[in-house]
């Protein structure tokens, strides 16, 4: 699965709810999740720092998706990554 399916996935599973919470709140769940993948990482646990990981980049997808914008295209752009290195992040 490359990273324009999750994003289409998490937009097809939140996307209503993520629209009912508006982009502010969802944007502060963000920074909750933030703050907890900071624990982890105190805390060691790579289970618990995968999770964490996980939830950072669902919640991420979930702000981009109310702002309209692919996620892939905007690394491609950003990190200038061409299109035979997908999924591929410096
Ligand atoms: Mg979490």
């Amino acid at each position: 699965m490359e990273i324009k399916e999750i994003q289409e996935e998490i937009k097809r599973m939140y996307l209503n709810k993520d629209r009912e919470r508006g982009i502010f709140a969802t944007f502060t769940w963000l920074t909750e999740e933030v703050g907890e993948l900071a624990e982890a990482l105190l805390s060691g646990k790579k289970e618990s720092i995968e999770e964490e990981l996980a939830d950072v980049v669902a919640w991420t997808l979930s702000v981009a998706n109310l702002e309209g914008i692919d996620i892939e295209e905007a690394l491609r752009k950003k990190y200038n990554l061409s299109s035979n290195e997908k999924g591929r992040i410096p």
